[in-house]
């Protein structure tokens, strides 16, 4: 027996189901590993001594290679000298002042531990402000694990969501007719950084409906929340609406900021800084200083190595080469998103069988993708990685092929 499997048997016994949320396995398909034992560089081995190229770096937070010598030194000297203690260490100010510096929308941070902490403060933060309830929500997106939030409703009442109000992502109809339904009650719109919905293809913002967002936000009196815990940090370090001119006046970060150590921060401008301040929020790790640390050396190591550059480039070539394999075998490839976080998705694939069966040969050949998740880039992986990812993802859309012949 795999160790994989001894460890999933055992798993069962005490915590319920095997495994919780979203990397509970048993939705991708058999021959996907549950558990890992090491990690580095853009390579993740499982724990039965396998090795991937990895392109979903942990689902988001791996952005400059797992263990990445700089942020681990400056996470072991922080924590060594100060971890959790009656107060936060002064690495915490530095990195409000490195976010206030980097993010053109920011005038103040606060941080905490998860994306869900910090979409959920923005919520809270907003209806401060205003004094409203009403929060507007793009259908089928996911901005986190709270009640208010969580896609799975067991065990959430329909007053958890009363004050929710749904438009579709990128649909200016739609947002009118959710901004007329909240009427003077509208607290917030929140929107993600582009449309990463899972199962379905991605899509960017248009210019459009992004400055309609902040149009409407302003003359309701209302926040723009920018939840940006996805793709943080990849898109462009000042926030993802920054190449559009858009300003969020809060954002949710998280995933990448801390490239694996535990931090989320809710940044905003100085219209919300009074709420922010009225508003109970903690946590008993939230000044976690060794994930502060981390922070702030990889926020400046991004900027140092223009990393947002390199993951646009090696996604180009893995996008390209993927298009010209899948083309030559007449299948079917939708890959959409920005490059450094792709999706491909098939034609005629309602149920993911070509999908499924594509990312589990390219798993075999030891290439982790994901098929129907949005998949991430980081600075770590090389061209040498995108080389050998392209002679998996051939075998795997060989694969597809076969099964699925092209009519
Ligand atoms: N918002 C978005 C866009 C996310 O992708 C996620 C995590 N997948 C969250 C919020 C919640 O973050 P966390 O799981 O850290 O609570």
């Amino acid at each position: 027996m795999s160790r994989d499997k001894a460890i999933r048997a055992r798993a069962k016994a005490v915590i319920p189901g095997g495994m919780w949320g979203h990397m509970d396995v048993a939705a991708l398909p058999a021959g996907y590993p549950q558990f890992f034992a090491s990690a580095d560089g853009a390579r993740v081995r499982d724990v039965d001594g396998n090795e991937y190229i990895d392109f979903m770096c942990g689902y988001g937070p791996m952005i400059l290679g797992y263990n990445d010598p700089e942020v681990e030194a400056a996470f072991r000297l922080q924590h060594a000298a100060l971890e959790i203690a009656n107060g936060p260490a002064e690495v915490t100010v530095d990195l409000a002042e490195t976010l206030v510096e980097l993010i053109p929308a920011a005038d103040w941070a606060m941080f905490s531990k998860n994306g869900t902490d910090a979409t959920t403060a923005c919520v809270t933060i907003a209806r401060a402000q205003t004094g409203r309830s009403k929060i507007l929500v793009a259908n089928g997106a996911y901005h986190g694990a709270a009640p208010w939030c969580t896609p799975r409703p067991a065990g959430t009442t329909l007053e958890d969501r009363a004050h929710l109000i749904h438009y579709d992502y990128n649909d200016m109809e739609s947002l009118n007719r959710a901004m007329e339904r909240a009427g003077p009650d509208l607290a917030g719109i929140v929107t993600s950084a582009f449309r990463h919905d899972i199962r379905r293809d991605q899509e960017m913002p248009t210019p459009e409906f992004a400055r309609a967002m902040r149009r409407l936000a302003d003359a309701a009196g209302a926040a723009l929340i920018l939840d940006d815990v996805r793709a943080g940090f990849r898109i462009d370090l000042g926030g993802s609406w920054e190449p559009l001119g858009v300003r969020p006046d809060l954002s949710a970060w998280s995933k990448a900021l801390g490239n694996g150590h535990p931090i989320a921060a809710v940044t905003g401008n100085d219209r919300f800084r009074d709420a922010a301040r009225q508003v109970f929020v903690t946590g008993s790790f939230w000044c976690g200083a060794g994930a502060m640390a981390a922070a702030l050396a990889t926020v400046q190591k991004l900027r140092r190595i223009d990393a947002i550059r390199h993951m646009v480039r090696l996604g180009g070539m893995l996008r390209a080469g993927v298009q010209a394999q899948a083309d030559d075998l007449g299948l079917g490839l939708r890959q959409s998103g920005p490059p450094q976080m792709p999706l491909m998705l098939f034609d005629d694939d309602p149920d993911f069988a070509k999908g499924n069966l594509f990312a589990v040969t390219a798993l075999r050949h030891g290439v982790y993708l994901h098929p129907w998740h949005n998949m991430f880039l980081s600075a770590a992986h090389t061209e040498d990685d995108i080389e050998r990812a392209l002679v998996a993802t051939q075998q795997g859309l060989d694969a597809v092929a076969r099964q699925f012949p092209p009519t």
